[in-house]
């Protein structure tokens, strides 16, 4: 990871750290001190650079979003990540999630079906020089079966169901973190796979973008 750009916003990553995510009781040292070192400007169009430590979600381009910080945060704790972890994402989108994984995780293999967001994602990513990210442009909803099992699966898109390849493709004593809901608003889940059994528990409501694919919506 380069570490001389973007010094001039250290301060302003510090004050959202404080403000919005230890503010909102999340504590975890390794995901804080990630979300510390990595430029959420760097995943925005120029114009938007202003308000990349804003509290809120933002628009990048087609009609897609990087997520709000917290829920970036958030989802990074559930996930309970250990470094030597292999980590399939779904949705790469701007690559800022991306990031954050690709500093606690072994391996991160991300996919993106919209090529411009993905090729984009990757220019950004190789930047901050991080190489241990593998990309794919693909529908999610089917997973990464070439390289299955994952230990850690999170999906940045909401899910009508939990697509099944995905539970599949679990690891055991894996974990996949995943919003799931209608089309406005979803609940996010945590499943554990332990031997051949599933442990469910939801945590917080969200919204995400939808999850388009041939296990997800359909349009
Ligand atoms: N973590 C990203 C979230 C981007 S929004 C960020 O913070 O920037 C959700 C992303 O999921 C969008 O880029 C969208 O194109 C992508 N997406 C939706 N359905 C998908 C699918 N079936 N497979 C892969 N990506 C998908």
């Amino acid at each position: 990871m380069r570490d001389d750009l973007h010094k001039d916003t250290l301060e302003l990553r510090r004050q959202m750290i404080d403000r919005q995510l230890r503010a909102r009781g999340l504590r975890g040292k390794q995901t804080l001190a990630a979300i510390l070192r990595i430029p959420r400007e760097h995943f925005l169009p120029e114009h938007l650079h202003r308000e990349a430590y804003n509290d809120t979600a933002l628009p990048i381009d087609f009609g897609q979003t990087i997520s709000q910080p917290y829920i970036v945060a958030y989802m990074t704790e559930h996930l309970d990540l250990s470094p030597h972890h292999r980590v399939l994402e779904i949705g790469t989108g701007s690559g800022y999630q991306t990031a954050i994984l690709s500093m606690l995780a072994a391996q991160v293999f991300t996919v993106e079906h919209i090529p411009e967001l993905a090729n984009l994602a990757r220019k950004r990513l190789d930047v901050l020089n991080l190489r241990n990210i593998e990309y794919r442009i693909a529908d999610g909803t089917n997973g990464w079966p070439e390289y299955a099992p994952f230990d850690r699966i999170i999906v940045t898109a909401g899910a009508p169901y939990v697509p099944k390849p995905l539970a599949d493709q679990l690891a055991d004593s894996g974990i996949l973190v995943i919003p799931v809901g209608d089309r406005e608003h979803q609940r996010l889940m945590h499943i554990r796979k332990s031997g051949d059994r599933f442990i469910e528990g939801t945590l917080i409501g969200c919204r995400f973008i939808k999850l388009v694919g041939e296990q997800g919506w359909k349009d």
